[in-house]
């Protein structure tokens, strides 16, 4: 059956969704792995996230809390969000209110060797919602990790970024295909009363 676009209203009534924010901190927006683009998708996660509060929608908090030294990403990326640093901070503009929760993670995956699954289970949640940073990378492997345990997946496209537009391209395919996953914008999640009760 081909995937349709539609409002989460009508295609996935009854869902009980959370919202993931990923690695919005300093280090992926204005630090040392930082970008415009990064930047750039802060107000449309802000919206999303103050409607959402609104509805009684959970918003997790997904970062990451690498070790100070002998970190394996490390190997591959320049030292970052090191855990209890300013760079593993929420930027000020997201900041968690009370009630909101937070996981950290050392990998790609929000679901790799964290407590994610079991909290979204406690809850009751069968659909993500996933926000932040980075599209082809933590977004897509969370999108990953998501889909082998059961959760749908929703992904609002001007709430994620990549490096370049074709990455972005690419890897919103990539999670739409494979994954089954609903791509869609924040204004369509937020006009259709999308992730209300109604
Ligand atoms: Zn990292």
């Amino acid at each position: 059956m081909k995937h349709q676009q539609r409002g989460l209203a009508q295609g996935f009534e009854g869902m009980k969704p959370a919202i993931l924010v990923v690695d919005m901190i300093n280090d992926f927006v204005s630090g040392v792995l930082g970008s415009e683009r990064s930047a750039r998708i802060v107000p449309n996660i802000q919206g999303l996230l103050r409607y959402a509060r609104g509805e009684g929608v959970p918003i997790i908090y997904v970062t990451d809390a690498h070790l100070p030294e002998g970190d394996r990403e490390f190997d591959i990326w320049p030292r970052h969000a090191v855990e209890g640093s300013e760079g593993a901070q929420v930027v000020d503009e997201l900041e968690p209110e009370a009630g909101d929760h937070r996981i950290k993670k050392r990998r790609y995956s929000g679901f790799y060797a964290t407590g994610l699954d079991g909290l979204l289970r406690e809850f009751g949640v069968d659909t993500i919602v996933l926000t932040g940073l980075v599209t082809n990378i933590c977004i897509q492997h969370t999108a990953a990790d998501a889909f082998f345990r059961g959760y749908r997946v929703v992904v609002p496209r001007d709430c994620v970024e990549a490096p370049t537009d074709e990455a972005q391209r690419a890897s919103l395919s990539y999670i739409e295909q494979m994954y089954g996953a609903e791509v869609t914008s924040s204004e369509a999640l937020m006009k259709g009363g999308l992730l209300g009760e109604g």
